[in-house]
């Protein structure tokens, strides 16, 4: 079967083309510059860029898979979780297509899409497998049993998410917005142990009540503090320096923990997910303290770790497939949606 997947959950419109496990066409269409000159997404400028993107990069995807919207078996749609004004024209626009296609349409979580979109490029998932979802609005540890109907949470922020961290700081360093490829890109010349910073809820103590949970907050404080102490003094700040001791201070923590759930949960495959996935210390990291503990990584190509259509689309082919019943034609655009909920 065909399946048309719509995302537009944050600043990306994506619409993705799917048949199976093969992807047909991936288009996407980000307001993220005109979110830069704010320092973080606005959602009234979001919601209104998906409006504008949502046609063209309809027929976009349509033209590159070679399809016309007849075709398609199934809609899929980002219902939440997200942005609420900007799920609802997603959610609109699926509505639209599955009344006037008379074909089915299957509202599905955002996070669950993350995971299944790694079935485009390296093929069936391996269940249960352990996912440590990393974007800028999410960092969640997942135990996926069955990506249509098992994802349960074992851990996430208590703060802020990880890629909120590498934003948030790469502004600290006078880097542009969204700081995750420029600190990544810095740090490659820098000194990951030019300043031991703090890794977040690894204590003993915190371990006791956190063990799978992450909190970057402190890091980010840690890292605005010694900028500051730098600048007081007259001395330059060594950005690159302080970029790779950052970013080991994340990858360390978010490494240490997935492998830890693994290990807790008998699970022998990691997945990686989100746009902070595409850094590279973190894939290196990953695959280097997996491989010592016997566990095997997956990590999508960072086109498709950053939100897209094809993850939706990926995500609705295996409803179709696994015979799950489609969502109710008033399905909700649900800004909080619980990554428990993988179909609405
Ligand atoms: P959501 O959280 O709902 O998925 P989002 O738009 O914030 O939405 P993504 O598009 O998946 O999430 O990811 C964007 C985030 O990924 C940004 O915070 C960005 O800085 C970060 N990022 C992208 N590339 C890298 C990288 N190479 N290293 C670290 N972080 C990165
Ligand atoms: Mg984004
Ligand atoms: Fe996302």
């Amino acid at each position: 079967p065909l399946i048309l997947g719509i995302e537009t959950s944050c600043d990306e419109t994506g619409i993705g083309v799917v048949r199976g496990h093969t992807l047909l066409a991936d288009a996407v269409a980000s307001s993220v510059e005109e979110h830069a000159r704010f320092g973080g997404v606005v959602p009234e400028v979001a919601s209104r860029a998906h409006l504008e993107a949502m046609v063209p990069t309809l027929e976009r995807a349509c033209e590159t898979a070679g399809i016309q919207l007849r075709d398609v078996d199934a809609i899929a749609v980002t219902s939440g979780p997200g942005l609420a004004g900007a799920l609802m024209v997603g959610v609109a626009a699926a509505k639209a297509l599955a009344v006037g296609l008379g074909k089915p349409i299957y509202g599905v979580n955002h996070l669950a899409a993350h995971v299944a979109v790694d079935q485009l490029e390296h093929g069936p998932l391996p269940e249960p497998c352990l996912a440590l979802l990393v974007s800028g609005g999410h960092s969640s540890l997942l135990r996926v049993t069955d990506v249509t109907t098992g994802v349960d949470p074992l851990g996430a922020t208590i703060d802020d998410a990880a890629g909120e961290a590498f934003d948030k700081v790469a502004r600290l360093l006078g880097l542009p917005f969204p700081g995750g490829p420029h600190i990544d890109r810095a740090a490659r010349d820098g000194d990951s142990v030019y300043v031991d910073f703090p890794r977040g809820l690894t204590s003993r103590k915190d371990l006791e009540r956190h063990r799978f949970d992450f909190s970057f907050s402190g890091l980010k404080t840690a890292v605005a503090r010694w900028v500051e102490a730098r600048e007081r003094s007259g001395e330059p700040v060594p950005v690159n320096d302080v970029a790779a001791s950052f970013q080991e201070a994340v990858c360390d923590v978010l490494t240490r923990k997935a492998i830890d759930a693994a290990v807790t949960e008998g699970i022998e495959d990691i997945l990686i997910g989100g746009g902070v996935a595409a850094n590279s210390r973190l894939r290196a990291m990953a695959e280097e303290r997996a491989a010592a503990r016997g566990i095997r990584v997956r990590v999508p190509r960072p086109g498709l770790c950053t939100d897209n259509g094809a993850m939706v689309a990926a995500l609705g082919s295996e409803m179709v497939r696994r015979g799950r019943t489609p969502s109710a034609l008033d399905l909700p655009a649900d800004s909080s949606l619980p990554v428990t909920e993988v179909l609405v």
